[in-house]
């Protein structure tokens, strides 16, 4: 426990790697630390049209392959290991780790992100992996020629759902209001797509199977009407993949740093939290715009801004 890192990031998507680029570039000692795989949700996304530069071949994967490599070139350290404690007041920071390592540091970098968030029905925790899925890309490709229903009336439900007419026979999109939150433009090409389908006014309100799934009992917002959809005889099952929004990951922080009521980390625009030397960046954040490119930023931000904390603190 005798190094005393300058920066320590917590979360190794595009704002954690973006915050240890820009803290190694300012020749930090950076660790960064990851408890899952390197990435984020964006290693679950197919196609980034949106990250500027960043077209043809870019996936979710290739994009955070050149960030880690860029990492490394700089001399950043990227460890697989979670957090199971940590003590924020103070000039150094404690961290303490799922291998039991005691990591000190001057600054924290917070780039936890978000995770999907559930439907919270029964059956949906017993058949994930079994037909329910959170993840396009990861699992389409099993559900060749079935059907899906896709939960969701937002950007990522419409998207997944154009996605996954590359595998599926028929994409079923279930919304539980009359109107999608979805921007226009994603409307509008959805509605296009011979194989998706619309089921508005509905919830899932069970899901059913023997081992996989094989039947989905839906409730009509409106009527409350309940009905029960079979897999079609010769498929035998079908899949559910759940885009229903995300949520914050932030349990770790909990009153240690501030955070709104539905758990995000508000900060100010130089990645501030409350806490002197505490840093939050990405989708971890009280934010308007939750993408790969705002991401990077943040993390750009809240390195620079360390270092000009670190060295006011400490020289
Ligand atoms: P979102 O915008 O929060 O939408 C979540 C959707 O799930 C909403 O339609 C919501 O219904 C529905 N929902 C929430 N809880 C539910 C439940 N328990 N049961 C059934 N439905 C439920 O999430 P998102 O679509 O994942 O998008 C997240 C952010 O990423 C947004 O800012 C979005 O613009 C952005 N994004 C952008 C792009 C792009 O620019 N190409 C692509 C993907 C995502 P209500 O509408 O009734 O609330």
């Amino acid at each position: 426990m005798s190094k005393v890192y300058d920066v320590i990031i917590i979360g190794a998507g595009p704002a954690g790697l973006s915050a240890g680029l820009y803290a190694a570039r300012a020749k930090m000692s950076t660790l960064i630390l990851e408890k899952e795989k390197n990435g984020g949700q964006i290693v679950t996304t197919d196609e980034v049209a949106n990250y500027p530069g960043s077209i043809h071949e870019a996936t979710g994967p290739s994009l955070i392959a050149r960030m880690v490599e860029q990492c490394n070139e700089f001399g950043a350290e990227i460890k697989k290991d979670g957090i199971v404690d940590l003590s924020l007041e103070g000039d150094i920071k404690t961290l303490t780790t799922e291998s039991g390592e005691v990591y000190q540091t001057k600054a924290v970098v917070i780039a936890t992100g978000a995770s999907p968030r559930k439907i919270g029905c029964p059956g949906e925790k017993e058949f994930v992996g079994k037909g329910v899925s959170y993840c396009a890309t990861c699992d389409g490709d099993f559900f060749t020629d079935l059907e899906i229903f896709a939960i969701g009336g937002g950007d990522t439900a419409l998207e997944e759902a154009m996605f996954l007419t590359k595998f599926a026979r028929k994409v079923t999109v279930v919304h539980r209001r009359d109107e999608f939150r979805a921007a226009k433009s994603i409307i509008e090409k959805a509605e296009k797509n011979e194989k998706v389908e619309f089921l508005m006014n509905s919830v899932v309100e069970e899901i059913k199977g023997d081992g996989i799934v094989t039947s989905i009992v839906f409730k009509n917002t409106v009527t409350g009407e309940l009905t029960e959809v079979e897999a079609d005889e010769d498929d035998g099952t079908f899949g559910i993949f759940v885009f229903v929004g995300y949520l914050p990951q932030t349990a770790l922080f909990k009153d240690k740093v501030e955070m709104d009521a539905t758990g995000y980390i508000p900060t100010d625009a130089d990645m501030k939290t409350n806490i002197p030397g505490v840093f939050a960046a990405g989708d971890v954040r009280v934010k308007s715009l939750r993408q790969v490119v705002t991401a990077t930023a943040d993390g750009a931000i809240a390195a620079i801004q360390a270092e000009k904390y670190i060295d006011e603190k400490f020289h």
